[in-house]
């Protein structure tokens, strides 16, 4: 069976993530980018900011829609900088300033108190397709690990260079991308949507 969904994003490398690893699971499933109205992210957990995003793509197309929405969370910190991760050093502030304002913060601070995780949660709403009920879930993974004193490696994005995954000795930033995409927050919540919309196309 062949299903097409939306994926509320502009980010073409998104697109074919989501594509890479949902098509392998789901054969038929192709995904394309949403390019309708954006709506105003004025939700307070990436739970709520997903759904924000995924019912606007939902109501536009009539499609099913997903949407994610990830960020870091720092235990001391009391889980931020969480949903403000994009824009923690400020409003248009770019993934460098971002990595150095949360290493700044926390520089006094010793390994053992360090604790930190990525956190990514996938909205799947259903506007009701094929006359069926309409739906709503989300899934999340949580990639749990410490942030180090100094910033290493060159792979990545966004917070990778600082963030030393439970399960390795070295940064998310020099983490091979399959090493990456096999244990990453993304991962883990992908593997919770995958049964979410086998039901939805089985019906
Ligand atoms: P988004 O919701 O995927 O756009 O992520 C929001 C922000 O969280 C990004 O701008 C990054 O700062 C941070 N972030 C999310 N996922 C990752 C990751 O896998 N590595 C590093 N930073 C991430």
């Amino acid at each position: 069976m062949s299903l097409e969904i939306v994926l509320a994003t502009h980010n073409a490398h998104k697109v074919a993530e989501f594509q890479k690893i949902l098509g392998a699971a789901l054969p038929g499933l192709s995904i394309v980018a949403y390019d309708g109205p954006e709506p105003v992210e004025d939700g307070v957990s990436f739970a709520e900011n997903a759904l924000i995003k995924a019912r606007a793509a939902a109501e536009h197309t009539g499609k099913i829609a997903l949407a994610d929405d990830s960020g870091i969370c720092v235990d001391l910190l009391g889980g931020s900088p969480g949903i403000f991760s994009a824009r923690w050093a400020g409003a248009g502030a770019g993934d460098t300033a971002n990595l150095e304002l949360l290493l700044a913060q926390l520089s006094d601070i010793a390994p053992e108190h360090r604790a930190a995780q990525f956190n990514c949660h996938i909205a799947i709403v259903n506007p009701g397709i094929g006359g069926g009920e309409p739906s709503e879930e989300v899934a999340s993974g949580i990639w749990p690990g410490t942030l180090a004193a100094a910033r290493s490696g060159e792979n990545g994005f966004g917070y990778d260079p600082i963030f030393l995954p439970s399960e390795y000795e070295v940064s998310a930033a020099e983490l091979t991308p399959e090493q990456k995409n096999s244990s990453s927050h993304r991962a883990r919540a992908f593997e919770r949507v995958i049964p979410v919309l086998q039901r939805l196309i089985e019906g």
